[in-house]
């Protein structure tokens, strides 16, 4: 079966027309780094690569303004922001090494599409509080956009929040616009050990509600981690209100800066032989789901907001203690025969489930992308 390889718009709209003619479903494929999260896509085999989709638009770094193809890898995005004194302020994560591929090869568009929030998500919002707008095909083979590029945006359905997360199942992205954030000059991780995760996450929560404006807040086998910025003025003052704050015995966490980024990226279960969830739960719940949870090795992020939680693999000792508190759980990485059984998304309710297949319907009626990726094959079956 082919490989559609994709560098325009136009040839993707060649090849959603010619899948529509075939009536044969295709597998979108960008960086290939996330193609094990997830459910296995079905397909007799096509591929739309579009990895070809790439490069940087225009970058309005004084309008705070990126317009990108989304093959463009998330690493090249980050370094011509990086030579501007930007970033991308929900600090995607990067989820290869974790999932068995190589790092460094996760692309824009796939970060918009699987939600990689990483740390900074508690301070500046998740992907869809920075997707501006994008270009696509939908599954009729028509382009169109939504959304703008600039901050004040048109009105209209809100479309670039429904592809974040969406895993490729509506449309196939061809240009998005994001907007980016300055970098701060200076970053100073400060930690706090011997924590209980009551006291940790209490802390964590004291300090979060507090207008240090912390840029992360993680907990991990006893120790709190509390990640500042700013320039180097306000960041001492910050640090010395931190103290005043907590009246605790703090320590300055030299390699603080990479701490988060192999948080970001679950890089501690790397190696480790469990399956890897994470659980979005209310902060002030995570000490008790932490609790119930029979879990090897955990820890958490976003002031408990996210429990990072390995398990026993082929095991779900997550997802109703989750669910009790009001959260849900995505079962990031497992064997394809787990993630087929325990269903690697938070089931939905009866009410919920209507509105994705109606929204599915209208988007991609024939089911031709990704077709198994996050439920079923045919959403009938769920
Ligand atoms: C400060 C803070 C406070 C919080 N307070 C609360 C709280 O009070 N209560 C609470 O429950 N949580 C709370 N949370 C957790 C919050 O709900 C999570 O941050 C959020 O749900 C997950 O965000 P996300 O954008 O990373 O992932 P999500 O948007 O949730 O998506 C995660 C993954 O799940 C998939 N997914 C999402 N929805 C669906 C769906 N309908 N069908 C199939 N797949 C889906 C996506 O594809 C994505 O890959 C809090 C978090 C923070 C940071």
């Amino acid at each position: 079966m082919p490989t559609h390889i994709c560098s325009s718009e136009e040839d993707v709209v060649d090849a959603v027309v010619a899948a529509r003619r075939w009536r044969s479903p295709l597998e979108i494929v960008a960086g290939g780094s996330k193609r094990d999260f997830g459910r296995t896509v079905v397909t007799m085999g096509s591929t739309l690569d579009v990895s070809g989709l790439s490069g940087i638009v225009s970058y309005e770094p004084e309008e705070l303004i990126l317009t990108a193809k989304p093959g463009t890898s998330t690493s090249e995005i980050e370094a011509v922001l990086a030579e501007k004194g930007q970033r991308l302020g929900f600090e995607p994560a990067d989820w290869g090494a974790l999932l068995g591929a190589a790092p460094g090869l996760g692309t824009i568009g796939g970060a918009i599409s699987a939600d990689t929030n990483g740390p900074a998500r508690l301070r500046h919002g998740a992907v869809r509080d920075h997707l501006l707008g994008f270009r696509a095909v939908n599954g009729f083979g028509e382009a169109f956009k939504a959304g703008g590029k600039v901050v004040k945006n048109v009105t209209g359905f809100d479309m670039p929040k429904l592809v974040c997360g969406a895993m490729g199942t509506l449309c196939v992205l061809t240009e998005v616009t994001l907007r980016v954030f300055p970098r701060p000059s200076l970053s100073k991780v400060l930690g706090i050990r011997d924590l209980t995760p009551e006291d940790g996450f209490a802390l964590l929560r004291k300090v979060w509600s507090s207008p240090l404006d912390a840029t992360g807040l993680a907990y991990s086998r006893g120790t709190v981690l509390i990640r500042l910025d700013g320039e180097p003025a306000p960041l001492a003052e910050k640090c010395a209100a931190l103290r005043i704050l907590l009246d605790r015995e703090m320590l300055e966490i030299p390699d603080g800066e990479i701490a988060f980024r192999a948080i970001a990226d679950g890089s501690v279960f790397e190696d480790m032989p469990y399956d890897v969830w994470r659980c979005f739960v209310p902060p002030a719940s995570a000490a008790q789901v932490a609790a119930e949870i029979d879990s090897p090795l955990w820890l958490a992020d976003w002031a408990g907001g996210l429990l990072w939680v390995g398990t026993i693999p082929g095991t779900d000792t997550v997802r109703g203690s989750v669910r009790r508190v009001g959260g849900h759980s995505v079962l990031l990485r497992a064997e394809e025969e787990t993630r087929e059984r325990l269903a690697v998304f938070e089931p939905q309710d009866a009410v919920r489930l209507d509105m994705t297949r109606r929204v599915k319907a209208a988007f991609d009626p024939l089911g031709l992308f990704n077709p198994g990726r996050m439920w079923p094959e045919r959403m009938e079956d769920v």
